[in-house]
């Protein structure tokens, strides 16, 4: 008989790709667990863009929206540019509020129209969190289901076509990271001293968040994410992908 309690035993990520964007709600998204393995993409010169749907601008409970926006932005730019990603993009959609539909779509088709990535990579689009019962936020649900979506969409022509922006039919996989249900994973190690650094950078985040020390709280939160998601990659501190072929 299996044992039930067994967990899963995650297959390497494909390596065999140049390009990708990485698709999410927020500042901040990519920072908690995912950067890892950004980081050390971007050290064998692979190309990672960044799109982000909104500029979180409602994340901070002690910071007017007004006010969070322009900082926060400029917080995932700094982020960003520690892991080696030069383009960041902004949607500008209201944060908390996204809705899953065409229209949302649309907007990522046409950035991974503009990007041609064979990689599209996003934030958990379940409705729950690993390991439990905590809820996840509509926002990530709506940003992820849409982009496992619109990297189909983007290589149809007559689906949300564009004058002068040709059809990409070339995305091969969405790699969703923070899924319940991971199937894949990369070593973390690597690239986790700047996935700590990059997650540094969203100061005005983490000092409203902790009054912890910054620097020992990224790390703990990292480094334990990793080793969490590294138990199922014979040990190796990972970064684990809940991936989709297409
Ligand atoms: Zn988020």
């Amino acid at each position: 008989m299996s044992d039930p309690t067994a967990r899963p035993t995650l297959e390497p990520m494909p390596a065999d790709w140049r390009t990708a964007l990485a698709i999410v709600a927020h500042p901040d998204d990519l920072e908690y667990g995912t950067a890892a393995a950004i980081a050390s993409w971007t050290d064998e010169g692979r190309s990672v863009s960044y799109l982000l749907a909104t500029r979180g601008e409602a994340g901070i409970d002690t910071m007017d929206p007004r006010r969070a926006a322009p900082v926060r932005e400029g917080e995932q730019r700094a982020a960003a540019a520690v892991v080696g990603v030069e383009s960041v993009e902004f949607l500008g959609l209201a944060d908390g509020t996204i809705e899953y539909g065409p229209a949302l779509r649309r907007e990522l088709a046409l950035a991974i129209r503009r990007h041609r990535p064979e990689l599209v990579i996003t934030v958990n689009h379940h409705d729950t969190w690993p390991g439990g019962r905590v809820w996840n936020t509509p926002d990530h649900r709506a940003v992820g289901r849409a982009a496992l979506d619109a990297a189909a969409d983007a290589g149809n022509r007559w689906i949300f076509p564009e004058p002068g922006l040709a059809p990409w039919d070339g995305v091969r996989w969405v790699a969703v990271s923070g899924s319940p249900y991971p199937t894949h994973a990369v070593a973390a190690g690597p690239g986790l001293e700047r996935a700590i650094a990059s997650l540094l950078e969203h100061r005005s985040y983490i000092a409203a968040l902790t009054g912890r020390d910054p620097r020992e709280y990224a790390r703990e939160l990292l480094a334990g994410a990793a080793a969490a998601e590294g138990a199922m990659f014979g040990g190796v501190a990972a970064v684990a992908f809940e991936l989709f072929p297409r």
